[in-house]
């Protein structure tokens, strides 16, 4: 395994539901750095929006943007870091597919990106992260050492969302999910700011047909490939 005498950072962008956070969970494990989901802290926003009614109002929501704090604890039961918003642990609430639904819309905002980027940078200021997003290799880090960007056949990516949710107790259909997933995919592809893209130096990881452990076998490649 590769030791990474230097402490890096990990830029994972990519379509959604194509598997980033486990595959960037494991990195960051495998390596000892810190895991950022920052589509968690997207999510938090579009809760705070939809239970202050603001979800159609981008100015309303950015002037209260100021009232909300976002932040990672870790949770020693589970080994996972949960996402908090207000002190509130909302990480059950924002898998849900009503905040999927409305999350690429919030997530369109320009002053919700200025503030989740520039916690973003300050998160990643000392290295050793693994961030997973939609624009971390093009914005948050575009001088990232390692830049991941990742995809899946839609069918599969729905298939395996669907999977999550039903065994969580989500009263969802296939076909419904996999709607939601091409819909989120083209709104991140042609919004405005900040456009989910590959970076010209981004290596790409389609992992549609592999396995979590074959992923793995893939980065030990891009990591030795850096030392
Ligand atoms: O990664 P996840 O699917 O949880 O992200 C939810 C949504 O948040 C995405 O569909 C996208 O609209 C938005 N997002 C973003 N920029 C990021 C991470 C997520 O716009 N860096």
């Amino acid at each position: 395994m590769p030791t990474m005498k230097k402490k890096i950072i990990i830029a994972i962008d990519g379509y959604s539901s194509c598997g980033k956070s486990t595959f960037a969970k494991a990195v960051a494990a495998k390596l000892g750095y810190i895991f950022i989901d920052t589509g968690a802290m997207y999510r938090a926003v579009t809760l705070f929006a939809m239970r202050n009614g603001l979800t159609d109002d981008p100015e309303a929501l950015a002037e209260r943007l100021p009232e909300v704090r976002i932040d990672f604890r870790f949770d020693p039961e589970t080994g996972h870091s949960d996402v908090y918003l207000n002190d509130e642990n909302v990480e059950t609430e924002i898998r849900r597919i009503d905040v999927s639904n409305r999350v690429s819309g919030v997530s369109s905002i320009p002053a919700v990106r200025a503030k989740l980027v520039a916690m973003q940078q300050e998160m990643g200021r000392r290295k050793g992260v693994v961030m997973d997003g939609r624009d971390i290799g093009t914005m948050v880090f575009p001088e990232a050492e390692l830049k991941i960007f990742m995809t899946a056949d839609p069918r599969v990516r729905a298939e395996r969302r669907y999977k999550e949710l039903i065994a969580k107790g989500e009263e969802v259909s296939l076909a419904e999910i996999e709607r939601n997933i091409r819909e989120r995919d083209r709104q991140d592809e042609t919004r405005a700011v900040s456009p989910l893209r590959r970076a010209a130096d981004a290596v790409v990881l389609d992992n549609s047909g592999m396995t979590v452990e074959e992923q793995m076998r893939w980065i030990d490649l891009r990591l030795a490939e850096l030392e």
